[in-house]
C-alpha cells in the first residue's frame, strides 16, 4: 500500500474507491470560544470511540502515519501520551500540538483541528505565560455535559492563564487533580481524564462565584477563541496595535501616553514599546484594554478606532496585572527604620519581601537605605525556605515508606511506580527526580527489601517493623 493511501483509505479499501478518514470523523464538542473542546480532551474521546487506550491508538496509527507525513519518530509521540502534562502540551502553541492538529485532521478527515489549540493566537498575542499549565475546570459545565448525557470535557477556554472565571455560569474556575504520569507505560494512560472530572466532582468542592472583571475577562477571550478562524488567514502587524493606541492616547488622553500609562497602572516605556510597536502586547494587557475601552480584543489586533469612551480599570483590579503602587517611603527614614528593626526583633516577618509588605515600600527602597537589616532578612528567607523545603521532601519520603510497606505487606512488589500511584503528597522544586529515588532507596533500605534488577525476579518480604 502506497504511503498517501495509508492515510486517505482503511486498510481494505479498493484503491479506486473516494478518499476514506482512517479514524472517526467526530466532531468536536462545543459551538462557540466558551466552550470550545480542547485538543488533548478531543484525542481522548477519539480513542474511547475506538475503544483503545490512547497509547495503543498512537502506537498503531498516529505514530506510524505522522512518521509517513512528517518524518516524526513514532515512539516520541507515544511517549508524549504517557507523560501526565500530554494535555497541556497538545493544547498549546508548541510544535508538538501543531504535529498533533495536523495529523489528526489528516487521519480523521477534518481541517479545524487547529482551532481546538492555542495555535491560531501564537502569531497574534505573546506567548509568555498564555497557557495555564494546571487542568481547570468549572463544576457547573461538567454538570451540564452530565445533563446532556455526553462525557464530561475540557474547554479550550479553560487552558488560557488569563481566563479565571467560566462566562457561562459566572463562577471561579477549579483546579483538578493532576492524572498519573504513565511515560513507560503509555498503554496504561487510558481516558482517565473523565474519571477524574467524576471523582472531583463527588469530592464537595466549594464553588465561588467570579468578579465582574474575571467574568468579563472570560467573556473576551471566549470571542477571541470565537474569532481565531480568521486569524489562521490573517498575519500580524504590528501598525495595527499601534493604530489602535494611537487613537486611544489622541482622543482620550490628549496624545499624551504616559497618562495613559498611568491611567492603566502600567510603565511608561512599556506603553511606549506597544505603541511604537516594539513590543507584542500580552493577553492580560489586551484584556486590561479592551475591558477600559470598552471593545473586542480582535479590534486592538485589527486596528479599529472603534473607542467611543474610555473607562478606568477597578479599584479592585487584581494585582496580576496592575503593580501596587507603594507609598510608605514618604514616612522619614528614621521611622521606618524604626520598624524595621522593630520587625525583625519580634521575628514578625519571614523575609525582606514581607517587611517590605509590611512597611509598603520597595524591596529597591530596603536595599538601598537598610542594607544590614535587608542582609539579614534576605538570609532569614533562605533559611525558612530550606526549612519548608526540607520540610515537604520528609513529608513526601513518610508517605512514600507507608504506601511502600502497605505494598509489601499485601505482598507486591513495591516497584517505584506503583507506589508513586498510591502517594498523595506532592513532591516539589528541582531535582524531583532525585527526592523520588532518595524516598524509594530510603524505603528499601528500611523495610530491607532488595532493589530487583532488570531482568531479575522481583523479591518480596513481609515488612517487620523493628522499632
Ligand atoms: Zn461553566
Amino acid at each position: 500500500m502506497s504511503s498517501v493511501l495509508s492515510l486517505t483509505r482503511p486498510g481494505g479499501w479498493p484503491e479506486d474507491s473516494s478518499p476514506r478518514s482512517v479514524l472517526f470523523n467526530i466532531i468536536p464538542y462545543g459551538c462557540c470560544g466558551a466552550d470550545r473542546e480542547e485538543l488533548g480532551n478531543y484525542i481522548a474521546r477519539l480513542a474511547a470511540e475506538h475503544r483503545v487506550s490512547r497509547g495503543s491508538l498512537t502506537r498503531r496509527v498516529i505514530g506510524p502515519a505522522a512518521f509517513e507525513i512528517f518524518k516524526v519518530n513514532p515512539q516520541r509521540l507515544v511517549q508524549e501520551v504517557g507523560t501526565s502534562d500530554f494535555a497541556v502540551g497538545v493544547s498549546g502553541v508548541t510544535t508538538q500540538a501543531k504535529q498533533w492538529a495536523n495529523i489528526l485532521n489528516h487521519l480523521t478527515r477534518r481541517d479545524d483541528l487547529e482551532l481546538c489549540t492555542l495555535l491560531p493566537f501564537k502569531d497574534f498575542i505573546s506567548t509568555f505565560k498564555l497557557q495555564s499549565v494546571s487542568r481547570r475546570c468549572c463544576p457547573a459545565c461538567y454538570e451540564d455535559d452530565i445533563a446532556a448525557g455526553r462525557a464530561t470535557y475540557d474547554r479550550l477556554l479553560w487552558r488560557v492563564a488569563a481566563v479565571n472565571a467560566c462566562p457561562i455560569h459566572e463562577l471561579r474556575l477549579m483546579v483538578l487533580p493532576k492524572e498519573p504520569g504513565y511515560i513507560h507505560r503509555p498503554e496504561l494512560a487510558n481516558n482517565n481524564r473523565d474519571d477524574t472530572a467524576q471523582r472531583f466532582l463527588k469530592s464537595g468542592h466549594k464553588r465561588v462565584p467570579a468578579s465582574r472583571d474575571e467574568i468579563e475577562d472570560a467573556r473576551l477571550v471566549a470571542n477571541l477563541i470565537d474569532d481565531s478562524a480568521a486569524f489562521q488567514t490573517m498575519t500580524y502587524s504590528v501598525s495595527a496595535q499601534s493604530t489602535f493606541l494611537h487613537h486611544v492616547i489622541d482622543t482620550f488622553f490628549d496624545s499624551k501616553s504616559a497618562h495613559f500609562a498611568a491611567e492603566l497602572g502600567v510603565g511608561k516605556s512599556q506603553v511606549h514599546a506597544w505603541v511604537h510597536g516594539q513590543v507584542r502586547m500580552s493577553l492580560p494587557r489586551l484584556l486590561l484594554v479592551a475591558r477600559c475601552c470598552s471593545c473586542e480584543v480582535t479590534d486592538i489586533l485589527l486596528g479599529k478606532q472603534v473607542t467611543k469612551h474610555f473607562q478606568s480599570p477597578s479599584k479592585n483590579e487584581s494585582s496580576r496585572i496592575i503593580q501596587h503602587l507603594r507609598r510608605g517611603a514618604k514616612s522619614p527614614l528614621a521611622e521606618i527604620g524604626m520598624r524595621l528593626r522593630k520587625l525583625l526583633e519580634d521575628g514578625e516577618v519571614s523575609d525582606a519581601s514581607a517587611a517590605s509588605d509590611v512597611l509598603d515600600v520597595s524591596r529597591k527602597f530596603l536595599r538601598r537605605h537598610f542594607p544590614v537589616e535587608n542582609a539579614l532578612l534576605v538570609q532569614r528567607g533562605e533559611e525558612n525556605r530550606r526549612a519548608s523545603r526540607r520540610e515537604a521532601t520528609e513529608a513526601f519520603s513518610r508517605a512514600y515508606l507507608a504506601e511502600h510497606c502497605a505494598l509489601v505487606d499485601a505482598g507486591i512488589y513495591p516497584a517505584r511506580r506503583l507506589v508513586l500511584e498510591r502517594v498523595d503528597v506532592e513532591v516539589h522544586g528541582a531535582l524531583k527526580h532525585r527526592k523520588v529515588q532518595r524516598a524509594q532507596l530510603e524505603a528499601h533500605q528500611k523495610t530491607d527489601t532488595p532493589i530487583a534488577r532488570r531482568g531479575g525476579p522481583p523479591v518480596v518480604r513481609l515488612y517487620v517493623n523493628k522499632t
